[in-house]
């Protein structure tokens, strides 16, 4: 079983309830198991600031489907969940994103896939989840607490758990 981190954020429709489902659809067709699941947070805009606030959280996964398949199926996801890549403008609205942050200790840069994810280190928004879950996961050398403490978490805050 490989160990996998993936971050989830959107900001168009009712994200958090989105989440819950994308989380339940990737284990169906992952056969895997959530080990974690972080808070969900409000978080503001980055790259592209001119939209609504994100929602993001990050969560742990256990599954044998190797990384490529596991992406296959997070991509089959986001288009569930009303994702329409062709239309996204880079960094803009969306219902939902699903990235793969980590796999266990893999390092690959493929076209379709770099793991690590390359920006995890700029990204307040998804080192705070994630050093909810993971704080002494070490990723591309970097330990995620310490990843988290250089970076401004201005604007991030948790949203208390719904029913
Ligand atoms: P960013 O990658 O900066 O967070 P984004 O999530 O908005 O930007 P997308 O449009 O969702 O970018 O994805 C663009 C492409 O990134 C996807 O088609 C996918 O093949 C590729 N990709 C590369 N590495 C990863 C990864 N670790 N997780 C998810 N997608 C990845
Ligand atoms: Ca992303
Ligand atoms: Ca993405």
């Amino acid at each position: 079983m490989a160990s996998v981190l993936i971050a989830l954020g959107g900001n168009v429709g009712d994200v958090r309830t989105t989440f819950a489902k994308a989380i339940a659809h990737i284990c169906g067709m992952a056969q895997a198991a959530v080990i974690a699941r972080s808070s969900d947070y409000t978080t503001p805009p980055w790259g592209d600031e001119d939209q609504d606030p994100f929602v993001n959280a990050c969560v742990e996964i256990e599954t044998d489907l190797d990384p490529h398949a596991l992406l296959f199926v997070m991509q089959k996801v986001e288009q569930k969940f009303g994702r329409t890549r062709t239309k996204d403008r880079r960094w803009g609205p969306r219902t939902l994103d699903l990235d793969m942050i980590a796999y266990d200790d893999v390092s690959m840069a493929k076209p379709d896939l770099t793991l690590p994810h390359p920006r995890l280190f700029e990204r307040a928004f998804v080192l705070v989840p994630l050093a909810e879950i993971a704080p002494d996961r070490v990723i591309s050398g970097i330990r995620v607490r310490d990843g988290l403490a250089s970076v401004s978490t201005q604007g991030i805050e948790r949203l208390s758990d719904t029913g």
